[in-house]
This record gives structure tokens, sequence and C-alpha cells, in this order.
């Protein structure tokens, strides 16, 4: 089959580690016999020094007219002296918003090859961890009105959803456990919040249409506790836009490696965006020492949720595990007796054992 890919490598390490994720798309390509265009848009800090903005039109078209995103990282020093909307990082939100992104997926996985990197006792996190956080992104307190009160000296910032805007994260929520351990849990802050309440109720009406996943509930409070105390109870998490921001974070640090997770952004249809968690490291950008796998990961859930290609996503995944296995490590990852390799090599090194 045939798929158009808008690749947007940004800044920094981004156009490093984009490389390595194209490669590998090219070689599940050849041995799956699947035909993957890509096209280069700008965004970010070099989208400003191109044209002026960080999100230009010509990127918003194409995106809208691919198959689906693959975005490396934006932002840096350079641009740092400038103010809210001419910032790099706006052309992220703007992306989101122009391509009608409301869930955003993030697992938040330790590799058993990699377990001395959780923060956390051997005993509390076993082997291994896999956890995936179900974000609404384009609702909530981020996207309310505000704003300041001079009268009084006060500001505001207001936490708004409707029916709507639940019901269909939730149902990502949902199709995502179905594919999982069929278990989910949408915290949230019921005891005080009334849009936690409407969540709630939205959230009964749609099991309904689940029968096989056990849903239950959790305070945001409690939920930031046992992500630390007991992380292994959770499968798929749902929540809202600011409590998924925070929640996971929380969790990819008991991963340990920033430079291994991967996202993805998911509207109505099959178009998506997917890029790693990690911004775009100036400090190490262009130095042949960036880890590709959160963004090769990432290209992976491409291919399972935009292009419906789970035998190709398992491919791609098994390619790094092995690559793990065999011992090779990016510097962000290295530990006692292992291969030290760059950006470059770690990429070839993972495109040669797609199977
Ligand atoms: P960062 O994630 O870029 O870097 C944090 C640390 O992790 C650095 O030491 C970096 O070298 C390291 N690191 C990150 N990714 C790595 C990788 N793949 N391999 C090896 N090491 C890696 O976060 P920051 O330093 O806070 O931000 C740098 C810039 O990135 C800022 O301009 C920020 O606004 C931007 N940013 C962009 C995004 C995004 O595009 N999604 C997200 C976060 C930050």
């Amino acid at each position: 089959m045939n798929f158009r890919i808008v690749t947007v490598p940004g800044d920094g390490i981004g156009p490093d580690i984009i490389r390595e994720a194209v490669k590998v798309l090219n070689k599940v390509g050849e041995i799956y016999n699947h035909k993957f265009e890509f096209t280069e848009k700008l965004a970010g800090g070099i989208a400003i020094d191109t044209y002026g903005c960080p999100l230009p039109q010509d990127t918003i078209d194409a995106c809208k007219k691919s198959d689906s995103v693959l975005l490396g990282a934006v932002g840096g020093p350079k641009w740092d002296h400038l103010g809210g909307n001419d910032r790099p990082e706006k052309a992220l939100l703007g992306l989101r918003g122009e391509l009608k992104l409301f869930a955003n997926l993030r697992p938040a996985v330790l590799h058993k090859q990699l377990k001395e990197a959780c923060p956390l006792k051997p005993e509390i996190i076993g082997d291994s961890l896999d956890i995936l956080i179900v974000r609404e992104l384009t609702s909530g307190i981020y996207f309310g009105k505000r704003g300041r009160v001079a009268s009084d000296n006060s500001a505001f910032d207001t936490l708004y959803y409707n029916v709507n805007e639940i019901k269909r994260v939730l149902k990502v929520g949902f199709e995502s456990a179905m594919k999982r351990k069929k278990k989910l849990t949408v915290v949230d802050k019921a005891n005080i919040l009334e849009t936690s309440r409407l969540w709630r109720e939205v959230a009964y009406q749609t099991a309904k249409e689940y029968s096989e996943v056990s849903m239950d509930f959790m305070y945001v409070d409690n939920c930031s506790m046992q992500l630390i105390r007991n992380p292994k109870q959770f499968d798929v998490i749902c929540t809202t836009n600011m409590f998924g921001d925070i929640l996971s974070d929380e969790a990819s640090m008991l991963t340990g490696s920033i430079g291994m997770l991967a996202s993805a952004s998911l509207g109505e249809g099959t178009l998506g965006m997917y890029e790693p968690i990690h911004g775009s490291a100036p400090d190490i950008a262009g130095k042949n020492i960036a880890n590709p796998i959160a963004t090769i990961l990432s290209a992976a859930m491409m291919l399972r949720y935009s292009f419906s290609l789970e035998k190709e996503a398992q491919a791609v995944e098994n390619a790094v595990m092995q690559v793990l296995d065999e011992g090779y490590r990016t510097a962000d990852i290295i530990g006692n007796g292992v291969n030290p390799v760059g950006t470059v090599e770690m990429g070839n090194l993972i495109a040669g054992r797609i199977k």
C-alpha cells in the first residue's frame, strides 16, 4: 500500500532523529511491500528563520493532505527571547488544533533491558512496565476562557468540557484498552470538580459499549501517588488535558530515559501526528549522539494507529528490543558492559533487524 507521510524535523536534534525513523520506515516498506512517500516541511525555529512564523500555512496544508505526520522537536535558545505566539513551540499547538487531534497517547514503557534506569525499587517495578496514558488534548483548562480582572487584582482560567469532547477521548481510551489488557482507569477530581462529575457520567455511558473492559475511577492526587507506590496496577489511564500533562511526565520518569518514549496524537479519522516526548536537545544537536529510539517507536505507533499495520508496527518494536538485547546503547542509556553507538549506527542497527 501507499502512504503519504509529512516529516517535520523541526530544530535541534529533530533532523538527526527523523532521518533514522525514515530509514527504518523505508526498510519496513521494502520488506512488507508498502510505499512510504515522504515530504519534508518546516515548523518551529527553523520556520521562524525561513518564513518569519513558527507554523507556515504551507506546512499546515501539507499535513492536512497527508496520511500522517512525523515530527521531531521544536525550540531552542536562539528563539527563547520571543514572546508567546511567536515562539517555536506554538507550532505544536497550532498543528494539533489544525489537524483536530484531541487525544494524546503516551506509552510509559520500561523495557526489561533498561530496568536499572527506573528510579523505583526492583521489588516495585519487577522486570518491566507498560502503561498507556490517554490525555485529552484540545479542551479543558488549557483552552478555556482566561484573563485578568484589573478591578479586583485577580486572574482566572476556566475549566470547561462538553459531553462530545469527553466521549470521543474516552472512546480512544476504551479502544486502546481493548487492544491491551482491557483495563481502563479514568482519572479525575470528582470530589471537587463539576467537569469531573460529567466525565464520570459519560464514562459510565460509554462503558456500556465496551463490556469487556473493566473500568475504574481514581482521583488525580491518589493516581500521582499510586504511580510511584504500585505502577503495575495500571493498564490504560484516560484523563483531562491538564491532569494528563502532569501524570504522563510523572509516568515517563518511571522508565528512566526520555530518549525512549514515543507519543501519538489522534483525531476522528486516521490522520495522526507522531513525535518523541523529548524536546529538541540543542546541547547535543548534530553530534550523532541523540537517541533515535523514541522517534522510531513513534513511527511504529504511526504504523499501528494510522495505517492499521499491526504486524509492521510489531516488527519495528521487536527490532528495537533485539538491538537493546544485543547490548547496543546510545549515550543517554549507557550502562556497564554495553556497546556504545551513535544516532546513525543505532538507526542502521534497528533497520537491519526488521524482519
Ligand atoms: P529536552 O527534552 O530537549 O532535553 C532534556 C535533556 O534530555 C537534555 O540533556 C537532552 O540532551 C536530553 N535528551 C533529550 N532528548 C534526547 C535524546 N533523544 N537522546 C539523548 N538525550 C536526549 O528538554 P529541554 O532541554 O527542556 O528543552 C530543549 C528545547 O526543546 C526547548 O526549546 C524546549 O522548549 C523544547 N521542547 C520541545 C518539545 C517538543 O518539540 N515536543 C518538547 C519539550 C521541549
